[in-house]
């Protein structure tokens, strides 16, 4: 029997229910069961572990996510979906389809309802355009979860693991190093989806930490300062800052900054995640 992500099955199903692709909705299903395979590889799935994933659209990535894991909980926003996803994964008693839109959701409270003390992994091709929104939720409202395996536009992905100094360093890669460290596993091209997405897709694993990569006595600062020194990104740090979100006297950033150890003059981009954390708890101690 053909798998769900064979090209031919895929274009049955879609005529058989007369679906329409939403652009809007980020909806470009995987054709290619080597990419499958590649993501569930690198998710490191299986079968002890419990699965929640983004987006199944007609099921392709939950099938196969159904065959190695425990169990699988598939949050999918667009209702349309609901009667394919109930008849291709009708085989599949691990499979649950939640008919939600992820960014609303308490997804703390579903991990303790549905899943209990386990950590869950993410695995998921996201609908690239909500990509960051959907990760950062996950972050920051600290849900309890190992890891995110996810196929991004590969530009993003390339934001996510940059390292400082370099063009794609930012406010993104400092987010989510800050919870993370991430590894992009593989490129994938547009031609393996349908319809053909405009950009080049990477999949990339977010191993969660134990605890966040720096200790930071105040987030808001913290993060207020990566924001404010990435805004204005070919300024020096003190004209950044100075005239930035935070609104910081010069006079007060110079003593935070020499009592950080940083050059006035550096711009922002060169900092690492441990200098921020520095200058963020130097000026947590003076407000
Ligand atoms: N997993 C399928 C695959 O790989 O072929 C489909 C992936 S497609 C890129 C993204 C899926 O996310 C679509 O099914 C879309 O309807 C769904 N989606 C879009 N926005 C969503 C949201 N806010 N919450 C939950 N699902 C969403």
């Amino acid at each position: 029997m053909d798998r769900i992500s064979s090209p031919r099955k895929t274009k049955e199903i879609v005529q058989k229910y007369g679906f329409k692709f939403s652009k809007s909705l980020g909806q470009n299903f995987l054709i290619d069961q080597n990419i499958l395979d590649n993501i569930l590889d690198g998710a490191n799935i299986c079968s002890e572990d419990y699965v929640i994933e983004v987006g199944p659209g007609i099921g392709s990535l939950t099938q196969n996510i159904a065959e190695r894991s425990n169990s699988v909980l598939a949050i999918e926003i667009d209702k349309t979906l609901l009667p394919i996803l109930k008849e291709t994964l009708k085989n599949y008693s691990n499979v649950e389809i939640i008919n939600e839109d992820v960014l609303k959701m308490d997804l703390n409270k579903l991990v303790k309802e549905k899943i209990a003390d386990k950590k869950p992994k993410v695995v998921a091709n996201l609908p690239y355009y909500v990509t960051t929104p959907i990760i950062m939720k996950f972050l920051e409202e600290k849900v309890p979860i190992e890891s995110l395996t996810i196929m991004i536009q590969k530009e993003v992905a390339d934001r996510i693991q940059a390292k400082p100094g370099t063009k794609d360093y930012g406010t993104l890669s400092i987010a989510v190093q800050y919870y993370c460290n991430p590894k992009i596993l593989l490129k994938v091209p547009p031609s393996v989806f349908i319809p053909q997405p405009k950009v080049e897709s990477s999949v990339i694993r977010l191993d969660v930490l134990e605890k966040p990569r720096v200790y930071v006595e105040r987030e808001d600062l913290f993060f207020g300062l990566v924001k404010d020194a990435f805004g204005k990104r070919r300024k020096t740090l003190l004209n950044a800052l100075s005239s930035g979100n935070l609104k910081l006297e010069k006079d007060l950033l110079r003593e935070v900054l020499s009592a950080s150890n940083i050059d006035e003059k550096r711009r922002g981009e060169t900092l690492n995640i441990e200098e921020y954390a520095t200058l963020a708890n130097n000026l947590a101690k003076r407000l």
